[in-house]
């Protein structure tokens, strides 16, 4: 899709925990090449809008609509099928594998499906065609040459960046990444926010949920600030941080 063009719209989101309004009336847009932060405190309800993006929760009310399909009530392995790729905060590589065979199986979530809703096997060609893609997507993140070592040996910062090649390997339109800077010390964060400005200069698209402000605000082109579960303030970096009432919002929270 075009720079500029909407990729993804959501509108009007809610999402009840019994009494409880986690997600309460949330729209905002992301659009290609542009890389967003969504932020806010401790419990403002990222994390659950991050579920209602990428389906992993049912939403109450509202519609998401992804390259203008309604994907509010689609299975979530359709939605990867559709391109958009997402991480989980918490690291779901698989340590004993190697580098190449975590990514390996990222390639598989959207050419496998297809193939395997068939009920056929891939044949050796599409197997090699499929390594082969991996060892691109190392390549493109600086783990080229570490192929081969096992993925549970690698530091944590390392395992969040494989992580993402892994999602990347499934030629997603977006990224949409839980914290990814969560538990990285100061150099990894620094290598993880290089390599998310490359892939956006190579046009991948980029939500990113974040509690870490400082990393945030130098990598995104525009944040959306939730707090309470509601849309509290949307704009660039500089307008976010010099608003009264996310200061307001930050400074009564327990980040
Ligand atoms: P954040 O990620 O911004 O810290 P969350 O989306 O995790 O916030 O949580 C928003 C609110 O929803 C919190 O009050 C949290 O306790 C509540 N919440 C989140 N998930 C559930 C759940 N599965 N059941 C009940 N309440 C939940
Ligand atoms: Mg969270």
């Amino acid at each position: 899709p075009a720079r500029g063009t909407p990729l993804l719209s959501v509108q009007g989101a809610v999402k009840r925990f019994g009494g409880l309004v986690a997600v309460n009336d949330v729209s905002f847009d992301v659009q290609a090449g542009e890389i967003v932060g969504l932020i806010g405190p401790n419990g403002a309800g990222k994390s659950t809008m991050f579920n209602l993006l990428t389906r992993t929760a049912q939403m109450t009310a509202g519609r998401v609509q992804f390259l203008g399909q309604d994907i509010s009530t689609m299975q979530q392995r359709d939605v990867a099928r559709l391109g958009l790729a997402r991480t989980f905060q918490h690291v779901k590589l698989r340590p004993h594998m190697s580098l190449l065979d975590n990514v390996a199986l990222g390639a598989h979530a959207r050419a496998g499906a297809g193939v395997l809703r068939a009920g056929l096997r891939l044949d050796r060609q599409e197997e090699r065609q499929i390594l082969q893609e991996a060892q691109r997507q190392l390549d493109r993140i600086g783990l080229g040459d570490r192929a081969h070592e096992m993925a549970g040996a690698l530091p944590l910062g390392t395992q969040r960046i494989l992580e993402i090649a892994r999602a990347l390997a499934a030629d997603p339109v977006l990224l949409v990444l839980d914290e990814p800077a969560a538990g990285l010390r100061r150099k990894e964060k620094m290598a993880l926010g290089d390599l998310l400005r490359k892939l956006r200069d190579e046009g991948v698209t980029i939500l990113i949920v974040e509690h870490d402000m400082d990393f945030v605000m130098k990598l995104v082109d525009r944040l959306v600030v939730m707090n309470f579960g509601a849309k509290l303030v949307e704009g660039v970096p500089a307008a976010v941080r010099a608003d009264e009432r996310v200061q307001a919002a930050y400074l009564g929270s327990t980040v």
